[in-house]
């Protein structure tokens, strides 16, 4: 059974529909990659996926269950951003440790894991410092801490990369990456970036104005693009 099932979904805002007859199955363990235009619908389908936009119509399913059927609490996944929101009167191990906290996770246990997910993703010499006092790429890697300390099944990024400089973008691929193969948790990853989504991808999808144009591997859809779009938007030579 696919770990995520997105079944003939449809989304409309105020009478104009965004998404048509979306379909899609993602295994576990996969790094799956949306990529397409700004407004093709991508966040929507991810927003759908952790439960903050309802479907207009079809089904979302989470391990084979409706999302609509499964309370917040219980959906055992996690959301970076582009625009992460740290605390910022709380200190790095703190806001590490929020969400843990908010789970009556035992002090000692929550410390042990602030203190594993600080030294994956190399904070442990942060972790009394204010998010003021970070650069912007320890500030993204904290973020990214604050999810996968709840070590959920699956694990949304929409465009978590986007504010960042070059050279931080591509350190934080590799770390995404890194972080995906070590834990083993199936990704959904957002992008409007073609060199991003061809470097993380094992299965890239392709979207275009609500509708998904391709799926499959990155080489696949490199090499045999299913439509002009797909060619043009990958830059494949003709
Ligand atoms: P992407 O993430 O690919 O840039 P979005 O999923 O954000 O695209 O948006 C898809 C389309 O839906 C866009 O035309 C956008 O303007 C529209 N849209 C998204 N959210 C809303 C909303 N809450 N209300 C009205 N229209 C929306
Ligand atoms: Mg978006």
């Amino acid at each position: 059974m696919p770990e995520v099932e997105f079944d003939r979904v449809e989304k409309t805002f105020g009478g104009t529909r965004v998404l048509h007859g979306v379909s899609l199955d993602i295994a576990q363990g996969a790094f799956a990659v949306i990529l397409g235009p700004s407004g093709c619908g991508k966040s929507t389908l991810l927003r759908m996926l952790a439960g903050l936009e309802r479907v207009s119509a079809g089904e979302v399913r989470l391990n084979g269950r409706r999302m609509n059927d499964v309370a917040a609490k219980d959906r055992d996944l996690a959301m970076v951003f582009q625009n992460y929101a740290l605390y910022p009167h709380m200190t790095v191990a703190e806001n590490l440790g929020y969400a843990l906290k908010v789970a009556r996770v035992p002090r000692t246990e929550r410390a042990a894991r602030v203190a594993e997910v600080a030294a994956t993703l190399q904070l442990s010499e942060m972790l009394d410092r204010r998010p003021g006092q970070l650069s912007g790429g320890q500030r993204q890697r904290v973020a990214m801490g604050r999810a996968i300390i709840r070590r959920p099944r699956v694990f949304l990024f929409d465009e978590p990369l986007s504010n960042l400089d070059a050279k931080l973008r591509t350190q934080m691929r590799i770390e995404i990456k890194r972080l995906h193969l070590k834990q083993g948790v199936t990704s959904l990853f957002v992008t409007h970036d073609q060199v991003e989504a061809m470097t993380l991808a094992d299965r890239l999808v392709v979207m275009n104005a609500g509708r998904i144009e391709q799926a499959g591997t990155p080489s696949e859809v490199y090499h045999r693009p299913a439509s002009a779009f797909v060619a043009g938007f990958l830059g494949t030579p003709p």
